[in-house]
């Protein structure tokens, strides 16, 4: 099920919103305020925000510049009471994926929320991300912090393992087996020779040695 969060202070509009959405099957998550809306769209827990622009404390436009500051790439849809062509303007550059003029037809914000959605999903399927990593299935290229990185089949392999399974310890045996598909130790040190090479291309202390355990791909730095 999709989680939509909702920051609007207008109770009114609020509600008329959240009706609208839990009508559809979606379930919503309401917030009145830009400290709120922070932090909750850090949670990683939504699939979109609907985001007002005029909210107490920290308005919108801050909202959104301080979370793709902060590489979370949220859908987000911007509510805006504002005629200003620039504000909507300024908003789409900081990183909105689209936005609503206020007073709107339910229908309509239904509409671009699902659109939203689909291409998000799309997305997703082709680029696995963790922290600044991320690796495009398509065209078996990495990118660490924007810079582009070639890797090997064996290696693009392992790497996509990791970051199927963030923060998990995975053992050289399920290496071994989802990776080279061993279903056997062979005996060699082949998995600890590939995690070098990956260390080595994209950052030594984000895949780190659990003694006697197996290998971990951070997902946040120590
Ligand atoms: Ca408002």
């Amino acid at each position: 099920m999709n989680r939509i969060l909702l920051a609007e202070d207008e109770e009114r509009i609020a509600s008329f919103i959240e009706k609208g959405l839990r009508a559809e099957g979606f379930r919503c998550e309401t917030v009145a305020d830009g400290a709120a809306a922070v932090e909750l769209a850090r949670t990683g827990e939504f699939d979109l925000m609907v985001l007002d622009i005029g909210l107490p404390g920290m308005d919108g436009f801050t909202v959104l510049r301080r979370l793709r500051s902060e590489r979370v790439d949220l859908p987000i849809i911007i509510l805006t009471a504002r005629d200003a062509v620039e504000d909507t303007v300024a908003g789409l550059s900081g990183g909105a994926d689209d936005y609503m003029r206020k007073p709107f037809a339910f229908d309509e914000l239904m509409a671009r929320i699902r659109l939203r959605l689909a291409s998000a999903a799309s997305v997703e399927s082709v680029v696995l991300r963790v922290a600044d990593l991320a690796l495009d299935l398509r065209t078996r290229r990495a990118t660490v912090d924007g810079r582009t990185v070639e890797l090997t089949t064996r290696e693009f392999a392992l790497l996509e393992t990791f970051l199927r399974h963030p923060d998990e310890v995975l053992t050289r045996q399920q290496l071994l087996s989802r990776v080279w598909e061993f279903d056997f130790d062979p005996g060699s040190n082949v998995v600890d020779v590939y995690v070098r090479y990956l260390r080595t291309k994209l950052g030594a202390d984000r895949f780190e040695t659990v003694r006697g355990a197996g290998y971990r791909l951070r997902s946040a730095p120590h």
